[in-house]
């Protein structure tokens, strides 16, 4: 066994190897200049990413985690307002809406494709808020006003969008999606009667260029895009020290630019996107494949119709995850988990005063998710010794329970 060759739950040196010369030539382009802020490699890359997901605008920034922010504030969340969200996520989309001066609050997620469910949106509104004059929902429990929802796009899976906008639009919410996990992910809008890319569907969305995301920066990166010019300026100017020209400030903003080195390489690898996005479906399909007849021991993931994943990861449901996952290390196949606790649990929210049991699904999947090795350049033989050590993994943690059951 251990001479079979490790397969790493994510592979980020080949492909950098395979674009090293076009990635080195950023570099030196912006020697010669020494523009390192700003400049024509973010607008160049800001106008590429933003026809990439079909939206009129977009922002570079700092970091997924300031493009949520910058959102969030640009959208109009004032200090004290409520966000919704979801548990099972990273902790980032909530620190942005507590950093935006606004306090998170949950809604549990669908059982099938771990976001956000439509339904328990709906009924939150409807059973736990009050409308106001202006037409906002206020929490009764709080007394805060509900501003915005955050739909988090995570795995690459999309969130069903028609039925939350619908939602949005009755409580007078601003819909800021976190597609941070989603570059190139496609929702099919029934109400629409047409597919929608993932940051083109609420008000504003966030993407984050983290290395291991699907459009990875070599450092940190991320951006905001909109189709609202206004919301678009705002945030030009919030990632800026809110300068409306040099020294001049007409509020205060932070320092969350997009340098150009990082631009000009996501400008190198955008022109990859879309065929690794594809690479990582034919991944996807070819494990839902191998998993097809063993539906009793794993849950693959659930496709639904309406949506056309990125596959950011590949998240199974399992059962005796720890032993299953350790054996698995074993035997050289790297995985993780994402995330093994929902943020209402989470220390950092104690003072929220959510407890055990509040959001079900989130609760239970969280001990059971399993994410398993997915990127452009995992090939068929290395998928074949995941899904058997997988098995094998299952398997052998049945027999010691049968074993320890039985002394
Ligand atoms: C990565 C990520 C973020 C934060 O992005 P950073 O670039 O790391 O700040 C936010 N939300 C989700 C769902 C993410 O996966």
């Amino acid at each position: 066994m251990s001479a079979r060759k490790p397969v790493p739950f994510l592979d980020l040196v080949t492909s950098h190897e395979e674009l090293k010369a076009e990635l080195c030539a950023v570099f030196e382009r912006a020697l010669k200049t020494a523009g390192f802020i700003g400049g024509p490699m973010v607008d160049e890359f800001e106008r590429e990413f933003a026809s990439f997901c079909d939206s009129e605008h977009c922002v570079g920034v700092g970091s997924g985690t300031d493009a949520l922010r910058f959102a969030l504030i640009a959208a109009g969340v004032d200090a004290g307002d409520s966000v919704l969200t979801v548990p099972n996520t990273f902790i980032a989309t909530t620190e942005a809406i507590s950093q935006a001066g606004a306090r998170p609050a949950f809604v549990d997620i669908d059982k099938r494709t771990y976001n956000m469910d439509p339904k328990k949106l709906h009924q939150y509104l409807e059973m736990e808020c009050a409308v106001d004059d202006s037409g906002h929902a206020i929490d009764m429990s709080t007394g805060r006003r509900v501003t915005a929802v955050v739909p988090v796009h995570l795995y690459g899976q999309m969130c069903d969008m028609d039925p939350i906008l619908e939602l949005a639009e009755h409580y007078n919410l601003v819909v800021v999606e976190d597609a941070c996990q989603a570059h190139g992910a496609e929702y099919f809008s029934r109400k629409q009667n047409r597919w929608r890319k993932a940051g083109s569907i609420g008000k504003v969305a966030a993407f984050s260029f983290y290395p291991g995301k699907n459009l990875g920066a070599c450092g940190e990166a991320g951006a905001v895009t909109t189709s609202d010019p206004e919301l678009a300026q705002k945030i030009r100017m919030l990632r800026d020290h809110g300068q409306s020209k040099k020294y001049y400030h007409d509020m205060e903003g932070y320092n969350g630019r997009l340098d150009a080195i990082q631009a000009g390489i996501l400008q190198v690898k955008l022109r990859h996107l879309a065929e690794w996005n594809e690479q990582r479906r034919k991944c996807a399909n070819r494990y839902d494949a191998l998993f097809a007849s063993t539906t009793d021991e794993v849950r693959a993931p659930f496709e639904p119709k309406w949506a056309r994943p990125a596959y950011h990861l590949y998240v199974l449901r399992v059962e005796n995850r720890a032993s299953v996952q350790r054996h698995l290390t074993e035997l050289g196949v790297g995985t993780g988990i994402h995330y093994p606790v929902p943020l209402h649990l989470q220390g950092a929210y104690s003072g929220l005063g959510y407890k055990a049991g509040a959001f079900p699904i989130a609760e239970e999947i969280a001990g059971e998710i399993l994410s398993l090795p997915i990127f452009p350049g995992l090939t068929h033989n290395q998928q074949r010794l995941v899904v058997a050590s997988l098995l094998t993994s299952i398997e052998s943690n049945c027999s010691a329970l049968a074993v320890s059951q039985s002394t």
